[in-house]
């Protein structure tokens, strides 16, 4: 372990952890947690470059010729209310850091904080403090503003905090660990009418009632069922009274893939069922398909090198290389598209009254910061180490 968990560096994480707890901003508006953010950095002594991708920041740390790697947290909240005691809860209203995120911007500036005080390595970091992961894609913005191309690095990194894993404990495994996230929106047009008189219109509550089971096949009869694929109509709304029957149904709904193969022939298949169901009973439909986050697919040698990494930091065997990949989307996904890298778990769990992630009671695991800081500087060690 580089960085104990008494150390004053710990204090400081905590510190900072909280600070950002307290005042949390959501996607594309992470102004004070930026400002914050960056000028601790600067105090560090590091190259910060400010409002990429809006309200991201990157800092450099280099020692000089060698290779150049990059090391993401994220840094938005969710728009929810909190529901702890605990003293730094969130003061602002409807947000809340309920993914940990605060706890990921403070181990990665605790890591940059060791790394900038003993710059026992040889080469370049960069580190990526990235804007609006939930839902709004800040990883892809980043991409495309050019991230790599203004800070050029061979290889990427990610890290989660994952409370159903007990803390002190790793996960990664190479070839995806988090799903691609589509989303649909389907609305079923009918002919509305006297609900005791089905038979004189076209009911598209009941054409809704078969689309959706029979949107099921999809993952049990359609593709190989060694391929993880879930297809949930999560939202239906048509109707307003007992003895209406409306004209049109619109649903709502999230489909996930690991496998691009896969994913690339997930929307003509839901396409050719809805179609068919409609055909079949005179109704009409329209069906957008909304492509969201990729899978996020780690590269094989950069995860044996995270391994690696990890197994310093916690011990080989509190390392799990094959952890069930998991159906939840991750925006750092884009960033493993432009470089290869990868994307790892870090233990949070098994604390009395600790939460999953989005519940209004999380707060992140203050025993594992260290942990998680201790993980970057090996992996910069393992990667950079002269
Ligand atoms: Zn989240
Ligand atoms: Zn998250």
């Amino acid at each position: 372990m580089k960085i104990s968990s008494e150390s004053a560096l710990s204090q400081m994480m905590k510190e900072w952890r909280h600070h950002l707890h307290a005042h949390p901003e959501t996607a594309f508006e992470e102004i004070a947690t930026s400002d914050f953010v960056a000028s601790r950095l600067e105090e560090m002594g590091l190259n910060v470059s400010r409002n990429i991708a809006k309200t991201g920041v990157v800092a450099t740390l280099s020692t000089g010729d060698g290779p150049s790697i990059a090391l993401r947290a994220d840094m938005d909240a969710l728009n929810m209310d909190e529901h702890t005691n605990v003293a730094h809860r969130s003061t602002h209203a409807g947000k809340m850091h309920g993914c940990g995120h605060d706890g990921h911007m403070s181990m990665l500036l605790g890591a940059a904080q060791y790394l900038s005080e003993h710059k026992n390595f040889k080469g370049t970091v960069h580190f990526i403090f990235q804007p609006a992961e939930e839902n709004e894609g800040g990883g892809r913005v980043m991409v495309e503003e050019g991230l790599f191309d203004k800070f050029p690095a061979q290889a990427v990194f990610g890290m989660h905090n994952w409370p159903e894993m007990p803390a002190g404990t790793m996960a990664m495994k190479a070839g995806p660990l988090m799903a691609a996230c589509d989303t649909i929106e389907l609305k079923v047009m009918g002919k509305g009418g006297h609900g005791a008189m089905p038979h004189l219109g076209i009911d598209p509550v009941v054409i809704s009632a078969e689309i959706i089971l029979a949107l099921q096949t999809i993952s049990s009869r359609v593709f190989n069922p060694q391929d993880a694929v879930v297809v949930s109509v999560t939202q239906v709304n048509g109707g307003h009274t007992w003895n209406v029957i409306p004209e049109e149904v619109v649903m709502r709904g999230t489909v996930r893939s690991f496998r691009p193969e896969v994913r690339e022939q997930l929307e003509g298949t839901i396409r050719r069922i809805v179609d068919g169901v409609c055909a079949a009973h005179g109704a009409t439909c329209d069906l957008k398909y909304m492509s969201g986050y990729p899978a996020t697919i780690n590269d094989e040698e950069q995860t044996q090198i995270c391994a690696k990494a990890a197994s310093r930091v916690v011990g080989t065997d509190k390392v799990d290389l094959n952890p069930i990949a998991s159906m939840g989307a991750e925006d750092f996904a884009y960033m493993l598209q432009a470089k290869p890298g990868c994307y790892v778990w870090l233990g949070t769990g098994g604390i009395p009254g600790g939460c999953l992630l989005h519940n209004p009671g999380f707060d992140f695991n203050d025993d594992v910061l260290h942990i998680g800081a201790s993980y970057w500087i090996a992996l910069v060690e393992e990667i950079l180490g002269s």
